[in-house]
């Protein structure tokens, strides 16, 4: 028997389950790359569509875990010594958690966690666990691969236009009964014509460049391998060899790739300064790509035209982090990739993880970050140790 600890975020302050807006998401079944979305071989434990991330969602999973004899423990209370996650790890064979609501696996913690085998995300991106000391003691970090990229590839697009043509300061005089035209109209441009680049161009990038072809933007893109010529025809594309040049070439600056040791604060003062005046950054990728009190600087100077994002350091934010107060900010809490849409596919996904890795087959390449003691499928492409 198992101890399954999993760590989701609170549930809704209005109560559990809330009223849904809608009664039905459609169905998807392969994404853009041909990979398959989510085969698991029991049925769900919950309809598509409803609110699984939290805590009283439990992901579906218990049906499935209990029948099989193995135990589930589901907590929100992730941080500091004395919390309850703390306490059940000595305990835990696997380990759950969400990246809106990330339970931090460090190194210390890792010590203490003597018999985890299987760090599974429940969604995509796991710097939230150290991975040179999972690699380490052999424990098996997996995520569920293209489960909500197109979701975070919305929100991003969602924050390109709202940035540029002032939407939310906009939809705040209207709802205090203004009707202040100038104001709203002072900081607002249209997207034809700028520059738009991204920095990754995985499956999220990629997903991005595609969404904003029919604006007539011109599109660039860095990152480590150099995508198919076809597609680059395809989108028009500009490539650059490095951060530096594509930051000094566009006006809209998208940070697309995962968080690993040389990624963290890839955007400090130094790279604020090589853009042009009046650019734009989107972050829905990791908070501490960007070191916190730069980007400040660089928006009170006036530098930067505006930043969003949802992606913070650490999560939850603490109520005085300063990107909740910064100017021309479009920050939301860590949302992008846990719309109700997305939870069906990554849950569906958790499932398929836990069926393999608890019937002894093996996980799909592509969830692998982790495994046999070194970087391994989707963590060998995109990840570095160092
Ligand atoms: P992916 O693995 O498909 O793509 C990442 C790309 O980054 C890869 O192509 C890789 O070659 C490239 N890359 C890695 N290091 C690089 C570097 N130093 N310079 C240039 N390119 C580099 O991943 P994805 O699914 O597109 O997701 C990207 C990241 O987005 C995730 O790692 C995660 O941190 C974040 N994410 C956020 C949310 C959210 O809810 N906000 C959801 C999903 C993913």
């Amino acid at each position: 028997m198992a101890k399954i600890l999993c760590v989701l975020y609170p549930d809704p302050v209005t109560g559990y389950p809330p009223t849904y807006a809608r009664d039905e998401i459609p169905t998807i079944t392969a994404y853009a790359n041909g990979q398959t979305a989510p085969t698991p071989k029991g049925s769900l434990g919950f309809k598509p569509g409803e609110l699984v991330g939290s805590v009283s969602g439990e992901l579906g999973l218990r049906n499935y875990l209990e029948k099989l004899g193995h135990e589930l423990i589901v907590t929100s209370d992730k941080d500091g010594p004395n919390s309850e996650f703390e306490k059940l790890l000595p305990d835990a064979e696997v380990v759950i958690s969400q990246p809106f609501w990330p339970a931090y696996l460090t190194k210390e913690r890792i010590a203490k966690a003597k018999k985890l085998k299987l760090a599974l995300t429940a969604g995509i991106g796991s710097d939230h666990v150290d991975l040179e000391a999972a690699a380490r003691t052999h424990i098996t970090v997996a995520e569920v691969t293209g489960s909500n990229s197109i979701s975070v590839a919305e929100h991003v697009v969602m924050m390109v236009l709202s940035l540029v043509r002032n939407y939310l300061p906009s939809h705040e005089i209207a709802v205090r009964g203004g009707w202040k035209i100038a104001d709203c109209v002072a900081r607002s441009y249209d997207i034809e014509g700028l520059h738009f680049g991204t920095i990754g161009a995985g499956r999220i990038g990629l997903a991005v460049l595609r969404r904003l072809k029919p604006f007539d933007l011109h599109l660039h893109y860095t990152q480590r391998h150099r995508l198919d010529p076809a597609i680059e025809k395809e989108l028009s594309l500009t490539f650059h060899p490095d951060v530096e040049s594509l930051v000094r070439a566009v006006d809209i600056v998208n940070l697309q790739v995962p968080l690993y040791p040389s990624t963290e604060h890839l955007f400090d003062d130094k790279m604020f300064a090589r853009m042009k005046r009046g650019t734009y950054v989107i972050n829905c990728a990791r908070g501490k790509l960007v070191e916190r009190d730069a980007v400040v600087r660089a928006l009170e100077s006036g530098h930067l035209a505006g930043y969003a994002g949802d992606v913070w350091f650490p999560e939850p934010a603490p109520q005085d982090h300063p990107w909740r107060t910064m100017p021309f900010n479009g920050m939301t809490p860590h949302i992008s990739g846990t719309s109700l849409s997305a939870q069906t596919r990554y849950a569906a996904g958790t499932l398929e993880i836990l069926e393999s890795y608890f019937g002894g087959t093996p996980i799909r390449e592509e969830y692998l970050i982790v495994d046999g003691g070194r970087l391994a499928g989707t963590g060998a492409k995109s990840y570095k140790l160092t």
